[in-house]
C-alpha cells in the first residue's frame, strides 16, 4: 500500500494498492502488445492524441492543479502554470514534432545514397519525481507518443493521485490502452522492471542516488538511460544588472516550487561592487515572502513536499552552521502540522564544504560575494552539478564569457532560468546526461536506422 499525505496539514489523503508481481507482469505484457500496433500508427493519429491530451490539460486545469497542491504543497498559481505548460508542450509537439521525424539523406562516395530513418524503440520506463508531478512526466510522455513508443510510469510515491490521473487522461485523449500505464509500486521492484526484456530503455528525473541505481541496472542490462538529476545553479549578478529586477528574480528563483526545483538559482553570486546594495535588498525581499496556505492565490511559499523533505533541509541548515556558514535569518521549522519551514539565507559558505557542494532542496538560499568575473565563474563552477545557471549583465562581452565558461546544460540571461518547451533541456557533470525536449529529447528514445541504397 502507498499512502499519500497532504503536506499542508499532515492529513492522509488516500491509500493505493501497489501492484504485485502478476500486476507488474500484466502491465509489461500490455505495453509490449500495444507497442506492436502503436508503432505502426500514422504520425497524424499520434498528433491527434497529443492535441486531445493538451485539450484535457486545458479544460481540467483547475482540478489538476488542486490535486498537485494537495499531494505536494506547491502554491496553486504555480500548479496552474505547470498544468498550462504541459498543455503547451503537448500542442507544441503535435504541431512542430512531425518534421522532427523526417528522414535525412546522404550521398555516398561510392555513388549510392543512405537514408537515416527515425523509428520507435519500444516500451520505455520513466521514473519520475514529485516536484513538478505533471510536467516531469509530460516532458517524457509527449515525445514518447509522437515517437510511437509506449511508456510505463513509476511515479514518486507521494503523488500517486497525479500518477493515476495521468493514466486516465491519456486514455481519455483517445490513446489505446497500454500507450501509457502507471506502475503503482515502490522503488523496490524497479530493478527487475529495468531488467525485463520487454523494457528497452529508462529515463529518470530525481536524486543522484536514484539516478545512480537506475543507471547501474540499465548499464548491467545494456539499456539506454537518460538522467535528469539535481543541481545547485548559480545566479550571477554583475554590476550592469537591473538590480530591482535581479533581486526580485533571485527571490523567485530560490523559493519557486517551495524551493524544490532542480533548475533554479540556489547560489546567488554577486559582484563586489554591488554586493552590499544587492544583499540588503535580497535579504529584505526574502524575509517578505508570503508564506501561507498553498491553495491561496497570493501564497508565495507553502509547505515542503513532505515532513521528511523538510527535515532533510533542516538538517542541512544545522550542518551549514557546523561548517562555519552564517545563517542570516530563517531556515527554521514552523511548529504546526505538516511540512512547514521558513525561508532562510546562508552566507560565508566555504566552497569545498558539504553545504557549498550539496543541493539544498528547500527555500534556503546561499549568497556569495565575487571580487570579479573570474571569481564569479570559479564559484559558479565549484559544484559537482551542471544543470542550469542565470547571469545578470547587459555587457555582451560578459555574456559571451559566461556562455562558454559556466559548466552547465543551460544559461539564461537576465531572467529566472527554467526549461522552455521549444528548447533542449538537460545537464552535465552529476546533473545527469542526455537531453529532453525539442528534437533531441524526441530522438533519445528512437532508433536512427540507416538504410543504404547502392
Ligand atoms: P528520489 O530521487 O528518491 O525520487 C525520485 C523518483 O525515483 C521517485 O519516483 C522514487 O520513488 C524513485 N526512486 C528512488 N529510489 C529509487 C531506486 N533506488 N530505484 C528506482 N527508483 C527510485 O527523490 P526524493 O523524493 O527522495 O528526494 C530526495 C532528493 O532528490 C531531494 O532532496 C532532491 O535533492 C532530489 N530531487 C531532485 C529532483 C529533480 O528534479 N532533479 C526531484 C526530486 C528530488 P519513491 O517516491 O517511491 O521513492
Amino acid at each position: 500500500m502507498i499512502q499519500t499525505t497532504n503536506p499542508a496539514t499532515g492529513e492522509t489523503i488516500a491509500t493505493y494498492d501497489t501492484l504485485d508481481q502478476n500486476g507488474i507482469d500484466a502491465r509489461l505484457e500490455t505495453a509490449g502488445r500495444t507497442f506492436r500496433d502503436w508503432r505502426a500508427t500514422s504520425v497524424s493519429r499520434r498528433t491527434e492524441v497529443l492535441h486531445a491530451l493538451g485539450g484535457l490539460f486545458e479544460s481540467q486545469n483547475e482540478e489538476l492543479a488542486r490535486l498537485a497542491v494537495t499531494e505536494m504543497g506547491k502554491p496553486i498559481t504555480q500548479a496552474r502554470a505547470e498544468v498550462s505548460k504541459c498543455a503547451d508542450l503537448l500542442h507544441h509537439y503535435a504541431e512542430n514534432g512531425p518534421p522532427m521525424l523526417e528522414s535525412k539523406r546522404w550521398e555516398l562516395s561510392d555513388g549510392g545514397t543512405a537514408e537515416g530513418r527515425w523509428l520507435p524503440l519500444g516500451p520505455v520506463l520513466a521514473v519520475m519525481p514529485w516536484n513538478f508531478p505533471y510536467w516531469q512526466v509530460v516532458r517524457f510522455l509527449a515525445p514518447s507518443i509522437l515517437a510511437g513508443n509506449v511508456g510505463l510510469l513509476k511515479h514518486a510515491s507521494i503523488v500517486q493521485g497525479v500518477a493515476h490521473k495521468l493514466e486516465e487522461l491519456v486514455l481519455e485523449a483517445g490513446a489505446p490502452e497500454g500507450v501509457f500505464q502507471n506502475l503503482c509500486v515502490s522503488s523496490d521492484p524497479i530493478g527487475d522492471v529495468i531488467a525485463d526484456n520487454r523494457i528497452v530503455a529508462a529515463t529518470l528525473t530525481g536524486s543522484e542516488g536514484a539516478g545512480s541505481a537506475v543507471a547501474a541496472q540499465a548499464g548491467k542490462y545494456l539499456k539506454k538511460v537518460v538522467l535528469e538529476l539535481g543541481g545547485s545553479d548559480p545566479f550571477i549578478v554583475m554590476p550592469s544588472a537591473d538590480l530591482d529586477q535581479a533581486v526580485k528574480d533571485a527571490v523567485t528563483a530560490r523559493i519557486q516550487n517551495n524551493g524544490q526545483s532542480c533548475i533554479c538559482g540556489k547560489r546567488t553570486i554577486v559582484h563586489a561592487d554591488i554586493y552590499e546594495d544587492f544583499s540588503d535588498r535580497f535579504v529584505a525581499a526574502l524575509k517578505n515572502v508570503k508564506l501561507g496556505d498553498p491553495m491561496d492565490d497570493d501564497t508565495e511559499l507553502g509547505p515542503l513536499s513532505s515532513e521528511g523533505q523538510r527535515d532533510t533541509v533542516l538538517d542541512q541548515v544545522a550542518k551549514a552552521k557546523d561548517e562555519g556558514c552564517t545563517l542570516v535569518f530563517g531556515g527554521e521549522k514552523i511548529d504546526r502540522p505538516g511540512a512547514w519551514m521558513t525561508a532562510g539565507l546562508l552566507t560565508d559558505v566555504p566552497l569545498a564544504s558539504d553545504t557549498g557542494t550539496d543541493e539544498i532542496f528547500g527555500p534556503v538560499g546561499q549568497l556569495y560575494k565575487a571580487k570579479d568575473i573570474d571569481e564569479a565563474t570559479t564559484i559558479a563552477n565549484a559544484i559537482p552539478f551542471g544543470l542550469g545557471s542565470a547571469v545578470w549583465t547587459t555587457d555582451e562581452g560578459e555574456k559571451e564569457h559566461f556562455a562558454n565558461a559556466i559548466e552547465a546544460g543551460m544559461t539564461t540571461f537576465n531572467a529566472v532560468n527554467g526549461s522552455k518547451i521549444e528548447a533542449p533541456f538537460g545537464g552535465i557533470k552529476r546533473s545527469g546526461h542526455g537531453r529532453e525536449l525539442a528534437e533531441f529529447g524526441l530522438h533519445e528514445f528512437m532508433n536512427l536506422k540507416t538504410l543504404v541504397h547502392p
